[in-house]
This record gives C-alpha cells, sequence and structure tokens, in this order.
C-alpha cells in the first residue's frame, strides 16, 4: 500500500491565540471579578438550588428554590473547589457593592 500524501496543514494555522483574545469555548462563560481577575460563572435554575448557600455579595442566604449563579476562579485549576454561590443580582452588581467577605 502506497502511503497517501496528506493534504491537510497547509491552511491550518498553529500557535497561540491572539492576546486577549478569550481562549475559553462559548460554553464556559467567563467574567472579571470586581477584583479584576477572571471567574467563571454558571447559572444554577432554581429546580437544582436545593440547599442554602450564603452569596459573598450581600451576605445573605441564597434560599433553596431561588436560581442564581455559581462562580469560581477561571484561572485556577483548584478554582472550582473555591466556588461560590451568589444571587444574580449581586453577582451582576459585584463592582459596586464590593465583596464582604474574602475569596479563601
Ligand atoms: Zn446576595
Amino acid at each position: 500500500m502506497a502511503r497517501r500524501r496528506r493534504a491537510g496543514g497547509a491552511g491550518r494555522r498553529s500557535g497561540q491565540p491572539a492576546p486577549g483574545q478569550v481562549r475559553f469555548p462559548s460554553s464556559r462563560r467567563v467574567e472579571q471579578g470586581a477584583d479584576g481577575h477572571d471567574y467563571e460563572v454558571r447559572s444554577v435554575a432554581a429546580a437544582r438550588a436545593v440547599k442554602v448557600y450564603r452569596c459573598p455579595g450581600c451576605d445573605h442566604e441564597i434560599k433553596p428554590s431561588t436560581a442564581h449563579v455559581v462562580v469560581w476562579p477561571a484561572t485556577d485549576a483548584a478554582g472550582v473547589e473555591n466556588r461560590r454561590h451568589w444571587h444574580t443580582s449581586c453577582w451582576a452588581n459585584r463592582a459596586n457593592r464590593g465583596p464582604t467577605r474574602r475569596w479563601s
């Protein structure tokens, strides 16, 4: 069997993405936190919110059956371990209110 030469490769660009370009797939939502770092944000539907969480934005509880968002450091491989549950509106207004407690 003769080996066929592959035509592919010529038109394919290799190398790094341009600086500043979003390097995450579109299924991921990454937003900048109040501290300037990138955070991955995921929505939690009301039906899936079955526990009480403490929102770091307002320091109040997020009641079960409340649609909210989960946020964690996108740049940290173990960031998901440090995820926080926020009220959707608190996360949206994070730049205005500032965190009441440190991420730890
Ligand atoms: Zn809140």
